[in-house]
């Protein structure tokens, strides 16, 4: 098993490493000139803001991916983890709550320098970071809170299934799994958003009437439509439609209702309209679940087995570290699998495009992306086999050049 891990933990690290210098090598070379595409929408500054932007997150990443790999090795194979175990106990379910949420808690901080770096020194360096140290420090501080009460009782019932579900235990943690997740995204915008951010009614007229006449035209309803106080955080801009059944909820930022015109808004909340009514967020929690599947089966094989433990530097087999090992350990077994989910999500951005573009304005979807590139300054010369790993979306030229065919 450890000679398994490292293996797994060294071809991850290696490959997240060569994506990135492969990335920053095509950027570099695409900085001198905007692409042909975008020469007369986008200046020159802009472009090549987007590429320092991109190489400066690369080098961050190069530091971070390395020093998570440590982070990991230390916990395992290091011991960091069997002197955690000591510290609160074999004995109860409890003790095994708190082993869990004190590892996760304490690897966050070990990040923190990280996170303190890429607000306050990277995001601001390129004019996007809002937040003050008083924000952030209230963040963390809600962010760990969420972590114990929410965490906690999770870890707690999936302890208690483990140790009391019988034979077919692994079957309820799944269900039991599934249900928590459906549960969370109902929940999100309504329970979890609101403790971070201000979500006020849209209240501009224009815009309020042409999404009424969207939401109208494509057969949706919605609770409400807000804007979120991103500004307070970050000038990066979005938007999103969240929330399942009668919950949802459509969220714009407030920066990109500041970047963009109403007819842009009208077509970027369109694509975001064509993810739900071509059911990709089925799709993608239908593939969660089948994967969730698997996984729970894998770690019901291996939950009981010395071999796992003593391989990770774990000395004790207990259910509590069997859990956070496979949490932790089971990622980079499924890293080779990222091509395959973005290329999946990238077909389904594509499809909602050619909704929105269908249902509002191609023209105007295709000048929403373009000022949003440009504002997130997101790079438009990624490398191919980077972006087959990493990107969620497709490149901004493949996704303006498709809305532009003539149907
Ligand atoms: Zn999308």
């Amino acid at each position: 098993m450890t000679a398994l891990f490292l293996a797994a933990l060294f071809a991850t690290l290696g490959i997240r490493l060569w994506l990135s210098f492969r990335q920053e090598r095509h950027v570099r070379a695409h900085r001198a000139e905007v692409p042909e595409a975008f020469a007369e929408s986008i200046p020159l500054k802009a472009h090549q803001k987007a590429a320092d932007y991109t190489v400066a997150r690369l080098r961050l990443g190069r530091i971070v991916a390395p020093a998570r790999a440590a982070l990991l090795l230390a916990f395992t194979l290091g011991g960091g983890l069997s002197l955690l175990a000591g510290v609160w106990g074999q004995g109860t379910r409890l003790a095994g709550v708190a082993f869990v949420l004190s590892a996760l808690l304490l690897a966050e901080l070990c990040l923190l320098p990280f996170a303190i770096y890429r607000t306050f020194v990277l995001e601001e360096r390129f004019a996007f970071n809002r937040t003050t140290p008083v924000l952030f420090v209230s963040d963390l501080g809600k962010q760990a809170l969420l972590t114990v009460l929410l965490g906690g009782p999770l870890v707690y019932g999936a302890l208690w299934l483990i140790g009391n579900g019988g034979a077919g235990w692994w079957v309820w943690l799944w269900a039991a799994w599934v249900g928590v997740s459906l549960f969370f995204t109902w929940a999100y915008p309504v329970l979890i958003a609101p403790l971070f951010f201000k979500f006020t009614p849209l209240r501009d007229d224009e815009l309020l009437q042409r999404i009424r006449n969207l939401l109208r035209r494509t057969g949706f309803s919605s609770e409400g439509i807000f804007v979120m106080d991103g500004s307070r955080r970050s000038s990066h801009a979005n938007a999103y439609f969240t929330g399942l059944g009668r919950r949802k909820r459509i969220v714009l930022f407030d920066t990109l209702c500041q970047v963009l015109a109403p007819p842009e808004v009208e077509s970027v909340l369109a694509h975001e309209l064509g993810h739900f009514k071509l059911g990709h967020l089925w799709w993608r929690l239908g593939a969660g679940a089948a994967m969730g599947l698997l996984g729970v089966a894998v770690f019901a094989l291996v939950v009981d087995r010395a071999w796992f433990y003593a391989g990770l530097g774990v000395d004790q087999v207990s259910a509590h570290a069997g859990l956070l090992l496979f949490l932790w350990v089971a990622p980079l077994f499924t890293f080779p699998l990222g091509p395959l989910l973005t290329a999946w999500s990238r077909r389904h951005e594509y499809a909602a495009d050619a909704f929105a573009a269908a249902h509002s304005d191609g023209q105007a979807m295709i000048s929403a992306l373009v000022k949003m590139y440009e504002h997130n300054a997101a790079t438009l010369t990624p490398d191919p086999i980077h972006s087959a790993f990493h990107d969620t979306h497709p490149p901004a030229p493949l996704r303006v050049a498709r809305l532009s065919k003539p149907v």
